[in-house]
């Protein structure tokens, strides 16, 4: 049996979205900047896709800009706020558990003499609005927190800090990536005035995103070279790419309470089983403000890493926590800042479900995880540091 439970990296194109899209792969192929038939016929399906994701996110279709994908709205919101503002030193409030899209982009501009804050969060994995209204300063030109944490799912209190950030004046942003398929957002009512997300984690196609910029913010480009994206974001329209991240957003909207009670129940099933049957773990992040299909687990003395290696070997995909974003190998930032350790960092494994998981694929999973955990703590260099915690095989 093969079981995918990594959807917080990517998720499968819905057959229904494929089917929207192929036309403007084959014959109905126009550059949307051409002027004769071809291109107008682009145009006029890239236009009804920006106005169908404006209406889904409540706003209007002049905020809406296609992009690359999330890490490209990443870097665009904060580049584009930060190059636009005149300010001599300008200052950003970030939090500590921020994806590398976003945290990256900080150290770069870090180095060019930008000054950042990163607010930590508590042991939930969730900011304190409090702490983002104490770091905004005179020179502030941004605050970018996320709606919901990639490893975690933990989600973040975004309409207060919307709030907040309005009574202040101070732009803010989100990055939404892991949160559009599974909570409603409306921009409007919850004072977000940058939003970016991205279709290959809604059942849409890699290498399309959106980013949501307000009217009257100001918002650099980050593309130079054609006039594209309301002259706002070069390159050749990717009309396939947008009408499907159009109809997989449509798709997300329209059946999200039905696959999110499936998916929750599934998860919680998942996490239930994992809790009273393998000793030993625990569950990172909030029980509560947490993505309906996430499920992040440190297994004490147990490399997250090794252990998706061996899951792999079974035939069952998961994320290791710091390298399920980056390949890298090193110790899960989120987890240092929600207070584990060193050991617990490098620990954790996520489990991510999505609108196909069954469970019944969930039941052979656990079945798999408890044999390899065993196995694993008996043969682990780190197995001392767990038996003398007490652990018993
Ligand atoms: N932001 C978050 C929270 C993510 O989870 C991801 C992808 O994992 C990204 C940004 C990057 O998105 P993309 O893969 O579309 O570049």
């Amino acid at each position: 049996m093969h079981v995918y439970l990594d959807y917080a990296a990517t998720t499968p194109l819905d057959e229904r979205v494929l089917k929207e899209m192929l036309p403007y792969m084959t014959e109905k192929f126009g550059n949307a900047s051409s002027l004769h038939s071809y291109g107008r016929a682009a145009i006029s399906v890239v236009d009804r896709a920006r106005d169908r994701i404006a209406s889904y996110l409540n706003c209007s279709a002049s905020e809406i800009y296609f992009t690359s994908g999330g890490t490209e709205s990443d870097n665009w919101a904060l580049r584009g706020v930060v190059n636009a503002s005149s300010l001599p030193v300008k200052h950003v409030v970030t939090t500590n558990i921020e994806h590398s899209a976003i945290l990256s982009v900080c150290k770069e501009l870090e180095k060019e003499g930008c000054e950042i804050t990163y607010v930590s969060v508590n042991d939930d994995g969730v900011v304190d609005p409090s702490d983002i209204a104490a770091a905004i300063r005179d020179n502030t030109v941004l605050v970018a927190v996320m709606f919901a944490n990639n490893e975690i799912g933990t989600i973040q209190p975004i309409k207060k800090i919307g709030t907040l950030c309005r009574d202040k004046g101070i732009p803010f942003y989100t990055d939404a990536v892991q949160a559009v398929g599974s909570i409603r957002i409306d921009v409007h009512a919850m004072n977000i005035d940058m939003l970016g997300f991205s279709a290959h984690k809604i059942y849409g196609p890699k290498g399309v995103g959106v980013l949501y910029v307000k009217n009257g913010i100001r918002c650099g480009r980050l593309i130079f070279g054609g006039e594209q994206e309301h002259g706002k974001r070069a390159g050749t329209t990717n009309t396939p790419g947008i009408v499907g991240t159009a109809e997989a957003m449509r798709l997300v909207v329209e059946e999200m309470d039905a696959n999110n009670a499936r998916i929750e129940s599934v998860r919680n099933h998942f996490i239930d089983r994992v809790e009273k049957e393998i000793p030993q773990c625990r569950l990172a992040g909030s029980r509560i403000n947490r993505l309906v299909g996430n499920a992040d687990f440190i297994f004490d003395g147990i490399k997250g890493e090794t252990l998706l290696t061996v899951l792999d070997m079974s035939g069952i995909a998961v994320g290791s926590g710091p390298a399920c974003s980056s390949g890298s190998q090193k110790p899960s930032h989120v987890i240092l800042a929600i207070g584990g350790n060193e050991e617990d960092a490098r620990s954790s494994v996520r489990f991510s479900f999505g609108k196909n998981t069954t469970l019944e694929e969930v039941d052979y999973v656990i079945e798999i995880l408890k044999n390899k955990i065993k196995k694993l703590r008996e043969s682990s260099s780190l197995f001392k540091v767990v038996s003398e915690k007490g652990y018993q095989i």
